[in-house]
């Protein structure tokens, strides 16, 4: 039995911080010589292939267009990247700027030369990335932060919910934009989470998008087109990243986190083709995961009212955790939707019988459906324990139980 009750009585699913690098990159680490800061780093490892092989995760085809367009000298003035978090937009929005920086001129960056090394260390003057900052940042803070998304184009901090692109530095590009510029022949941003705009940024955006200068490339990312003023869009050039296939997420996980082949499937099936959330579960305890998904499942279904109520009540006031919960909660019920079509073996498993004795296969697979929509939910503002209470009655009706 893996439910259980903390000392004051509530019921709860376990509570688990992520720990994540709150650490500002220390300026020495910014002085030392490539190699080993990309000793240091993720995903910057010179590799024969260059750098789009060794730092953009699958995407083929997005790469391969990309590529193309770089080779036929059609490289249009802007670009929009769009792919949800984890996808490798921003990964490939930064690679495919460093391109035009690189002094080999070829379709990819090489990673060894001068300009290469420079907008590793995003130290290149003709070379910018906006990310929406706080406003309470100090300089040193914010290019910590810009090294750190430049290092970790999967795993960055993501922007607070309510933080947008300031306008001056809007302005401070268009400006840097006419201005021309200072080493090679191309000047290029990367404008980041460019959904986070207010219109006044917008519209300043729109002016050099208008009349952009020769040689010159703006990349812009966002996860989807909400928030996104129609005339930026209609100018810019659309690259759609679809969710990454389970063989690429368990592919890296293995090579380069050194992951057990069970393991890297396992979070490669339960992270819905986004690297972000496979790096985030990659770093946790894969058991207490589950299993507090699982007392999850098991509150819903035999929990004690007045407890079940006051755990998801507490679950719903954390987005982020209560995600997790749900996505742990959606692999066990698709584990039993398998055990019921005899997919797998399931022998000695008596967690799945447990639960497929509750959910038949009906049962699960309307449930599957429903936590995914909650799924979908969580990323639009919508009241989540309204959501939890909706899936609790839907689990429990078949059981004979009615609640709230
Ligand atoms: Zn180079």
């Amino acid at each position: 039995m893996l439910g259980t009750s903390t000392p004051s009585g509530t019921l709860c699913f376990g509570r688990r911080t992520l720990t994540r690098k709150e650490d500002v990159q220390a300026d020495s680490e910014l002085e030392k010589p490539l190699e080993s800061f990309r000793s240091n780093g993720f995903f910057f490892k010179v590799g024969a292939k260059g750098l789009f092989a060794g730092t953009v995760i699958g995407q083929a085809r997005v790469v391969r267009r990309l590529k193309r367009l770089v080779e036929r000298q059609r490289v249009p003035h802007a670009l929009l990247f769009v792919g949800a978090e984890g996808t490798g937009s921003v990964a490939a929005a930064l690679e495919f700027a460093r391109i035009f920086h690189c002094e080999r001129g070829q379709s990819d960056a090489c990673g060894a030369c001068r300009g290469c090394h420079k907008t590793a260390l995003f130290n290149h003057p003709d070379f910018s990335i906006l990310f929406p900052f706080s406003s309470r940042l100090k300089e040193e803070e914010e290019r910590g932060a810009l090294l750190e998304v430049v290092e970790n184009p999967y795993g960055y901090r993501l922007p607070g919910e309510s933080v947008t692109h300031p306008v001056d530095q809007i302005r401070a590009l268009q400006k840097q934009f006419a201005y021309g510029t200072y080493e090679g022949a191309w000047r290029t941003a990367v404008i980041l989470h460019a959904n986070k705009m207010r219109p006044e940024a917008a519209n300043a955006l729109l002016k050099t998008l208008e009349e952009p200068p020769d040689q010159s490339v703006m990349i812009l990312t966002a996860p989807n087109l909400e928030g996104l003023l129609p005339t930026i869009v209609s100018r810019c050039q659309f690259v759609k990243f679809p969710a990454l296939s389970k063989q690429d997420i368990s592919k890296v996980l293995q090579e380069r986190m050194e992951l057990e082949e069970d393991r890297s499937d396992w979070i490669a099936r339960a992270s819905s083709g986004s690297f972000r959330k496979a790096l985030e579960m990659a770093t946790m305890d894969v058991d207490d995961f589950q299993g507090r998904a699982y007392r999850f499942l098991d509150a819903l279904l035999w929990g004690e009212e007045a407890r079940t109520y006051a755990a998801l009540e507490q679950l719903a006031g954390d987005r982020e955790d209560a995600f997790r919960v749900l996505q742990g909660a959606e692999i066990w019920l698709r584990e039993v939707l398998f055990y019921h079509q005899g997919m797998g073996d399931f022998s000695g498993r008596e967690d799945i019988e447990r639960l497929a004795s509750a959910f038949d296969l009906e049962h699960v697979t309307k449930t599957v459906a429903k936590i995914e929509s909650l799924r979908e939910m969580n990323f639009r503002n919508v009241n989540l324990l309204t959501g939890f209470i909706s899936l609790w009655r839907q689990v429990r009706r078949p059981v004979g139980q009615v609640v709230v």
